[in-house]
């Protein structure tokens, strides 16, 4: 029997080891976190009375729902949790699982390792008490913490008010929710919006109730600066007019939207393409999820859009596995899945552009900003080795000469601004800009696991 690993224990890891079982076989489903269920329908640890209904709103029956499947699922897997994958060379994965080094072959590896938050630096966003959206929520769904007592929300992404609310519901004072694309952008993407019109009127709704809740909700902002002496103490911006507006506030969730993980699918050999629209480059993938040969990608790991269609793209891509296998294809299914992801991709596309990456206010960021913060380079450094060298430049070679995206995070968090940053200075466009390739170690992992390893 061919050995089938899935990474990412999410809502499209999961649902892909059940279309496997389904039919008989045994996948392996590996995931870093402790517990099933990814990063939006997180599991706090069973000893934190937090009430995961409430907190998760509209989508707790969904939530619920996920919870109870891979529980009905995990005696039929071979389910590794706290296992990080932090390299692919060939067809053997390299985990650390618990601090112990391993490796495992595969003949077939699907990857459905998730998103994380796309950054936008702004002066002072190295002060603690700054946090990315996404962080803010972890601490929230994993911890039962808040991030501050009073919580400014900056960035372009539904999930500012999603996340206002959950905070709001938790205690915390919303000082703010600054949103940097202006309103009009917005109204103007509503048909391509109302190809999932629940979620849009969920989104809606999400908003609505920040103001009745009596929160400031801006949009179309200009970020100036957090300040603060040694942490955060309020957020500065201009409005959508050019009036300046501080905000006092304790703590700050930046949230400009997610960008795959692509990292894994780099070592595993998936080929990328420039997507103007989400303004990344992302892994080529056909109707189904394969990107080459025994390599399967699926859900907000390869395309953004959202839990549904993470699971939709995972029972699509173990559908191709199990056709690839042999098994006799089941064509209604994967038809209506394939429908299925189609449309709330559409619905995608249209939120990128709804909540647009502010690649604009990137590009004028002053010399001043740090831009990688694992290494310390700011944005002038990058732009003083830009003048430096002679001919065409991308983000590698500037990689190498300042050390930006080569510390501890391999250019997850700076990987891209620091495109952006290099686009406008040399006049070309993100294609051009070009990606920092994937290295291991994906996350960092003490040197002895990476020893033992080699
Ligand atoms: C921080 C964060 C918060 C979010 N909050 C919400 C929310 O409140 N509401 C909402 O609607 N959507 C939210 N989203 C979006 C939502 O999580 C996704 O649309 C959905 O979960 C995608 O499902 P997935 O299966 O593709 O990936 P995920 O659910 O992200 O699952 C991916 C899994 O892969 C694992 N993984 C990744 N890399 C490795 C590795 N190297 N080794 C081992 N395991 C690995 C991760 O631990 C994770 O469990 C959030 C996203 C993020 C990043």
């Amino acid at each position: 029997m061919a050995d089938i690993v899935i990474i990412g224990a999410g809502p499209a890891g999961i649902s892909a080891a059940e279309v496997l079982c389904a039919q008989g076989l045994r996948p392996i489903l590996i995931d870093e976190g402790a517990r099933a269920g990814g990063q939006g329908y997180r599991r706090p640890a069973d000893d934190l009375a937090l009430d995961m209904t409430r907190l998760m709103g509209s989508e707790a029956g969904k939530y619920v729902a996920l919870h109870r499947r891979f529980a009905a699922l995990r005696p039929k897997i071979d389910y590794r949790p706290r296992t990080l994958v932090w390299a692919i060379d060939g067809n053997q994965l390299h985990l650390l699982c618990d601090a112990r080094a391993e490796t495992l072959a595969f003949d077939r590896l699907l990857i459905a390792s998730g998103a994380m938050d796309r950054v936008a630096p702004l002066p002072g966003w190295t002060l603690p008490g700054v946090f990315t959206l996404g962080g803010a929520q972890v601490a929230l769904k994993d911890q039962g913490c808040l991030i501050g007592s009073r919580v400014a929300f900056l960035g372009s992404s539904p999930l500012l008010a999603l996340a206002a609310k959950q905070y709001r519901d938790m205690g915390a004072q919303i000082a703010v929710i600054a949103d940097t694309t202006p309103f009009a952008a917005k109204a103007a993407t509503i048909p391509a919006l109302l190809r999932a019109p629940r979620t849009l009127l969920r989104g809606i709704w999400y908003m609505g109730a920040s103001l009745r809740a009596g929160t400031e909700m801006l949009h179309g902002v200009t970020p100036i600066a957090v300040e603060g002496a040694d942490r955060v103490e309020a957020l500065v911006l201009a409005d959508a007019r050019g009036r300046e507006r501080r905000f006092a506030c304790d703590a700050v969730a930046l949230g400009y939207g997610l960008k795959p993980e692509t990292q894994l699918a780099d070592l595993a050999r998936a080929e990328f393409a420039y997507d103007p629209d989400f303004r990344l480059h992302l892994p080529r993938i056909d109707s189904l999820g394969r990107a080459r040969p025994g390599l399967y990608l699926a859900g907000d790991g390869v395309r953004i859009g959202g839990a549904d269609a993470a699971e939709a793209s995972g029972a699509l891509a173990a559908h191709a596995i199990l056709a690839d296998l042999g098994h006799p294809q089941d064509s209604e299914a994967v038809r209506r899945l394939a429908r299925q992801v189609e449309r709330l991709r559409a619905f995608q596309l249209g939120l990128a552009r709804a909540f647009a990456w502010p690649a604009a206010q990137i590009a004028v960021l002053p010399d001043s900003v740090t831009l990688c913060r694992c290494e310390n380079v700011t944005v002038g450094e990058v732009r003083a080795a830009m003048e430096k060298e002679l001919g065409p430049i991308e983000v590698n070679r500037v990689k190498a000469m300042t050390r930006c995206g080569m510390g501890r995070c391999q250019g997850r968090v700076c990987g891209p601004a620091l495109q952006e940053i290099v686009a406008a200075k040399s006049g070309q466009d993100g294609a051009c800009a070009g990606r920092l390739r994937g290295q291991a170690p994906v996350k960092p992992i003490a040197l002895a696991a990476a020893g033992d390893a080699a």
